[in-house]
């Protein structure tokens, strides 16, 4: 199994035993997810921007508005850190300290590269909508000229990478398991519900199968 190599950086202090380093794990939160929060400094003053995102092999995929000032900032190859996080389960102690969460999550640190070229940069918009919504990229009209050039694409590249997994229920201090106290988990879970088509339709287009069974 191939490891990323913890740095003095991404070494997980807390509970270290919830520290994982290992592709398939890292890979696996990336690839059910495709909502990042990624953090950077203008000025001094740190910014944390929720934003879309793409994974092929070890490189992660940003896009926006070449106006955005998130797209710019990175442009130039400062320090960014991304994030990604899936909630699980509630885990619900009898005490108020041990309440908890079952949380999966990633860390990424490092500096994005702007994507120029102009068959990558088609590439990367392809892996980014295929990375949300499996089967699109065939059925849709493919960005323009004047299209790819209102859009800035980043690939930033997987090196410097931590997760952490939570599992498990509820750990009490022992005299606390006697408590008249509900305890537990309640688990959580993202579900697609049924597609509304688009009322400005002027087609009647049947709903794709990638839609029909929707799962992350
Ligand atoms: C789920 C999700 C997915 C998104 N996907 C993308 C994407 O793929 N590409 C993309 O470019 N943008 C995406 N956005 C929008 C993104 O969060 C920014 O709003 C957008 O990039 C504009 O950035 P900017 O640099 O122009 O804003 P800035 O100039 O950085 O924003 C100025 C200020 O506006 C406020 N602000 C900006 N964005 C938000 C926000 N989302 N919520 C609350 N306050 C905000 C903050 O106070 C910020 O300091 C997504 C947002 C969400 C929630």
């Amino acid at each position: 199994m191939t490891h990323f190599q913890p740095t003095e950086r991404t070494q997980v202090k807390r509970l270290p035993k919830r520290g994982r380093y290992d592709e398939e794990t890292v890979f696996q939160i990336l690839d059910s997810a495709f909502v990042c929060h990624v953090g950077f400094c203008v000025d001094g003053q740190p910014f944390v921007i929720p934003t879309n995102y793409g994974r092929s092999g070890n490189t992660l995929y940003l896009h926006g508005s070449a106006a955005s000032r998130m797209l710019k900032t990175l442009s130039a190859e400062v320090p960014v850190c991304v994030t990604v996080t899936h909630v699980d389960r509630l885990v619900l102690a009898r005490s108020a300290f041990h309440h908890s969460v079952n949380y999966r999550s990633v860390v990424i640190l490092g500096t994005a590269r702007l994507v120029q070229d102009s068959h990558e940069k088609m590439e990367a918009l392809r892996i980014f909508t295929e990375h949300v919504v499996k089967g699109r990229w065939e059925q849709i009209r493919w960005p323009n000229e004047q299209e790819m050039k209102a859009t800035t694409v980043l690939a930033l590249p997987l090196e410097e990478v931590s997760a952490k997994v939570r599992t498990g229920g509820p750990v009490d201090d022992e005299p606390d398991y006697a408590l008249p106290v509900w305890a537990g988990v309640l688990p959580l879970e993202t579900m697609p519900k049924t597609p509304e088509p688009d009322a400005a339709r002027k087609a009647d287009v049947p709903l794709p199968d990638y839609l029909k069974n929707y799962t992350r």
